[in-house]
C-alpha cells in the first residue's frame, strides 16, 4: 500500500535528536546527560506549571481560537505588535508555509540550518532551494538576495541552528530591501544573543520573525510557539490555520512564563557562563555561539562516532550530520546543567 504515499515522504522527514528511551542512568550509576535538543535543564517556570494545572481543569471547553490569554502577555512583554501562535514554532513555520506558498514556488533557505523550513515548505510542493552559508557561517548576503529575489519565501535562521552564529540587523535589512518576498527570520535562540531585531517588524511589511517557549522558556513538551507578523497577514494566517490549533494548558502556560523574568534570565546567564567554559576547556575547536548550545569541530573523527561514543557513557549530543552542507565532522552541543555540561567536557577530552 506504500504506493499511495506521496513521493516526498517516501524517503527523508526529520531527524530527530539521540534519546534516552525511558533510561534516566547511562551505564554504571550515572545519570543521563541530556545535551542533544537545546533544551532548558531546569522545569518550568512554577508560574507556568500553576497556569497549566488550572487551564486543565477547563480542558472540557474548546481553547480561545484568538489565544488571547497569551497575545495580551505578549503584547504587556513586548509591546504593540500583531501576533500570530501555533503547535511550537513548528506548527507557525507550518501554517506560513501554508498561508503563502503556492506548488512550484520557490522557498530559498540559508543553509546548513534547521531542517524543517524545507519539509514545511515542500509539503506544500514548494521548490527549495539552498543558499550555503560561508566557510565561516557567516551568511553571503548578496547571495542570499540573488536567490531570493524569486522566491516567495527566504528563510534565516539567526543565531542559527547548528552553528550559533548571529546575523546582524545590518545584514537582514539589507536583505529585506533586497527582496520582492518574504523573510521568515527564526527566533528560536534570540534570548542568548542580545540582539534585537525587532525594531525591523515595525518598519517591513514583509517579515516574519518566529519565536519559541521551547527554548529559553522551558516549555518544550507543551508545543507552543509564536510570530511578530505585519498586521495585514494576520486574518490570512488564521484562515490557513488548522481550527483551535493552540491548546488552552499550553497558552496558560505560556503567557504565565513570559511574566517569569527571573527564571529566564537565570538561564542567560548560565548559558553565557557555560558558552565561554565549553570554548576555554575543550580540546575540539568550539565555534562562537549566541545560542544555547555550541558546535564543535571534531575532526577527525565524526560527529556520529562522537555521538555513539559519548551516548555509551550517558552523555546525550547531537551529530550535525543530518544538517544539509554540514559535513561529518561537527556535533552540537546544549548547555545543561553545571553537572552535565562538565561530564561532556570530560568525556570529549578523554577521547
Ligand atoms: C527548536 C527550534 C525551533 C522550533 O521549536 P518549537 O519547539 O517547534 O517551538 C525552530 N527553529 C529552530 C532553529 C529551533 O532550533
Amino acid at each position: 500500500m506504500e504506493r499511495l504515499v506521496r513521493s516526498c515522504y517516501k524517503q527523508g522527514g526529520y531527524v530527530f535528536a539521540k534519546k534516552a528511551g525511558g533510561r534516566t542512568h547511562g551505564a554504571g550509576d550515572e545519570r543521563i546527560a541530556r545535551l542533544a535538543s537545546n533544551e532548558n535543564p531546569e522545569g518550568p517556570s512554577p508560574a507556568a506549571v500553576m497556569a497549566a494545572q488550572e487551564a486543565v481543569l477547563t480542558a472540557n471547553r474548546y481553547p480561545d481560537e484568538r489565544v488571547d490569554v497569551l497575545v495580551s502577555a505578549l503584547k504587556t512583554h513586548y509591546g504593540d505588535y500583531a501576533f500570530v501562535a501555533g503547535v511550537g514554532m513548528d506548527g507557525v513555520i507550518e501554517t506560513l508555509m501554508r498561508t503563502l506558498v503556492e506548488p512550484g514556488e520557490t522557498v530559498a533557505v540559508s543553509t546548513p540550518t534547521f531542517s524543517f523550513y524545507g519539509l514545511a515548505a515542500q509539503a506544500q510542493g514548494a521548490k527549495v532551494v539552498s543558499v550555503p552559508r560561508r566557510a565561516d557561517f557567516s551568511v553571503d548576503i548578496d547571495a542570499l538576495i540573488a536567490a531570493g529575489k524569486d522566491a516567495k519565501i527566504i528563510v534565516l535562521c539567526s543565531p542559527n541552528n547548528p552553528t550559533g552564529n548571529a546575523t546582524r540587523v545590518e545584514d537582514v535589512k539589507r536583505v529585506l530591501e533586497g527582496i520582492n518576498g518574504f523573510l521568515f527570520l527564526d527566533n528560536a535562540y534570540v534570548e542568548f544573543s542580545g540582539i534585537d531585531y525587532l525594531p525591523l517588524i515595525r518598519k517591513y511589511e514583509n517579515l516574519v520573525i518566529g519565536r519559541t517557549f521551547s527554548k529559553v522558556y522551558s516549555l518544550a513538551g507543551l508545543r507552543i510557539g509564536y510570530a511578530f507578523v505585519p498586521a495585514w497577514l494576520q486574518p490570512y494566517y488564521a484562515r490557513a490555520g488548522t481550527p483551535f490549533t493552540v491548546n488552552s494548558v499550553s497558552a496558560a502556560a505560556a503567557a504565565a512564563a513570559l511574566s517569569d523574568d527571573g527564571h529566564a534570565d537565570r538561564y542567560i546567564g548560565h548559558v553565557r557562563v557555560w558558552r565561554k567554559r565549553y570554548a576555554d576547556k575543550i580540546k575540539f575547536p568550539v565555534l562562537p555561539s549566541d545560542a544555547n548550545f555550541v558546535m564543535i569541530n571534531v575532526t577527525p573523527h565524526t560527529g556520529d562516532e562522537i555521538v555513539e561514543n559519548l551516548a555509551a557513557k550517558g552523555v546525550l549530543v547531537r551529530s550535525c550530520r543530518s544538517f544539509t552542507g554540514l559535513g561529518d565532522h561537527y556535533i552540537r552541543v546544549s548547555v545543561g546543567e553545571d553537572w552535565e555540561n562538565e561530564r561532556c567536557i570530560q568525556e570529549l577530552n578523554a577521547l
